[in-house]
């Protein structure tokens, strides 16, 4: 059979580094992620030399054993020069050699993302089983075969997303599948991985695969270490992460204290955040209710504060919510078992984002109405800042008289209007804006910020970001600009149209598109750094063009 090299890769779907959408091949189309029928569209690799070079191999054994094949797909080597194009299909040969090794998967599954194409299909052969795929697929894998599964039926293994049990298990109920209802366990086998994969896609559209990839990896020491790693991975991660998703932010592990979502935030709050227009801060708790301003304990610090305090939310995994920003994304999103009791690295993780945002803003008081862990986290940042802090919470935040206490440790002190909007602009593109004669007009979800009679802003009510007008753009120069070829869009942007972009636009931004002779607003559907190296796919979601 010859290769040939018209393959196409219709990612539909990101999360993270997992892609969700068809890839297809001559008569072939693959709903990904998923399995692939590699027979179909190419000779068996197994009988070709050079495809199955190991992945800790030297750079010499690599250049000089190592055959990537010269169609599609092209056999790829983390130490290799394969010229991949947008849309191949490559091959990661051996990968689940390194699945036991933590280290290994995650260092050269760096190299090969660095250096790919960001709209490359990737095939793992032998690889996926059940119990592995969900985690494959977040490692940015995206077609799968039936070999480890059989390999696992030769072996007399019966495979579920909860780990590989001996054959005897089929019998016992656990399953009703058409393989384990005919008593064909190899049936059964290939049918959980695909009914797993399934449902990695379905994550993947709600953008919630790391959900499913936390509770995978449970039974395996080897895949918890490989998520952990990953999310010390920032280089590889954070630009594929979207700066905000509609879907809810399950902080129910303690992995959720390093993921990607949640170093981004602590960061930007501590050096994106303007100087604050009170000079006397009041740390408060959080609240189950998002956005905290709308539960009952907040309404109730709010009438206590009176303005005449910056308020701080204290909590747990983000560090540190400023009041103004409580509605974007994952503030008004996360969800955290409540236990009381936080541990010490949730405590010095914590206390490190509220001792950066302290250290860069000299208060002139600092009030701490919390208690128990929050109050722990307060104290060891204003120690490592060395400023006094004041507690004023006598028992439980929302007592009377604790509420009273706060009341009169702010008596005679000057009330201030909080500013939402410059808080937002400054987390979401990093600029300080004079918001001086904005109003936020109408409800959510139809809410806009105007200045003399003009929008400038619509307010997302589903990330909390702001949406900027074209007059809304004139506000902050220069950046999250997507430069477009000379045409005039009818819809969407395509990544094949983008010729510059932003470096720091990520997924869910808002950018302005400038082309020659219009300009549009609208929503990156990709990160900036993979508009550029993308030749599939929507890169921009517009909302409004204009022509000059
Ligand atoms: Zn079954």
């Amino acid at each position: 059979m010859q290769r040939c090299r018209l393959s196409l890769f219709d990612i539909r779907r990101r999360d993270c580094l997992a892609r969700e959408g068809i890839f297809s091949q001559g008569d072939l189309a693959v709903r990904t992620p998923g399995v692939i029928d590699m027979q179909r569209i190419s000779p068996p690799l197994d009988r070709e030399t050079g495809t199955n070079v190991p992945l800790p191999a030297s750079a010499g054994f690599v250049s000089r054993y190592q055959r990537s094949g010269d169609g599609s797909p092209l056999v790829v080597h983390p130490l290799g020069k394969e010229p991949v194009t947008s849309g191949d299909l490559v091959v990661v040969a051996n990968w689940h050699t390194v699945l036991a090794r933590p280290p290994d998967f995650v260092r050269f599954l760096a190299s090969l993302k660095g250096r790919l194409p960001p709209d490359a299909a990737w095939y793992a052969p032998a690889s996926a089983l059940p119990s592995t795929a969900a985690l494959l697929v977040y490692a940015g894998f995206d077609l799968f075969d039936h070999r480890a599964v059989d390999l696992a039926t030769a072996k007399g293994s019966f495979c579920l997303p909860e780990g590989v049990f001996p054959e005897e298990l089929a019998a016992s109920g656990v399953c009703t599948c058409e393989g384990c209802t005919g008593g064909d366990i190899g049936r059964h086998n290939r049918l959980a991985l695909e009914r797993e994969l399934a449902l990695a896609r379905r994550f993947i559209t709600e953008s919630r695969l790391r959900d499913l990839v936390e509770a995978r990896c449970r039974s395996d020491p080897h895949q918890v270490a490989i998520m952990r790693l990953l999310d010390r991975e920032e280089a590889l991660l954070e630009p594929f992460t979207p700066v905000a998703r509609s879907a809810p932010f399950m902080a129910t592990t303690s992995e959720s204290l390093r993921r990607i979502e949640v170093t981004r935030w602590g960061r930007r709050v501590v050096e994106r955040s303007p100087s604050p227009i009170h000079d006397i801060a009041v740390l408060l708790p959080c609240s189950a209710r998002k956005p905290y301003s709308t539960s009952l304990s907040h309404h109730k610090f709010t009438r206590a504060v009176r303005g005449r305090a910056h308020e701080l939310i204290v909590t747990s995994p983000l560090g540190l919510v400023p009041r103004e920003l409580e509605r974007v994304y994952p503030a008004a999103h996360y969800d955290v078992p409540v236990t009381g009791h936080w541990d010490r690295e949730e405590l010095a993780l914590i206390s490190s984002v509220i001792a950066g945002y302290l250290g860069r803003h000299p208060y002139r008081r600092v009030l701490a109405h919390l208690d128990g862990g929050a109050l722990e986290a307060a104290r060891m940042a204003a120690d490592a800042c060395g400023i006094p802090l004041e507690v004023t919470a006598e028992c439980h935040p929302t007592d009377p008289a604790s509420l009273a206490a706060l009341d009169t440790a702010l008596e005679g002190e000057g009330r201030r209007t909080a500013d939402m909007m410059r808080g937002v602009l400054a987390w979401q593109f990093g600029v300080t804006v004079d918001t001086r004669g904005m109003t936020v007009r109408g409800r959510p979800p139809q809410e806009r910020v105007e200045k003399g009679g003009r929008v400038l802003f619509t307010i997302d009510a589903r990330t909390g970001l702001l949406r900027p007008t074209f007059e809304g753009w004139a506000l902050i120069p220069g950046d999250f600009r997507v430069g477009i070829d000379a045409f005039t869009p009818k819809g969407d942007i395509l990544a094949p149209g983008v010729t510059s972009a932003d470096e720091r636009i990520r997924e869910g931004d808002e950018v302005l598109v400038l082309g020659e002779g219009l300009s549009a607003t609208g929503r990156a559907a990709m990160g900036g750094p993979e508009m550029l190296r993308s030749r599939h796919g929507v890169a921009v979601k517009v909302r409004k063009i204009k022509t000059e």
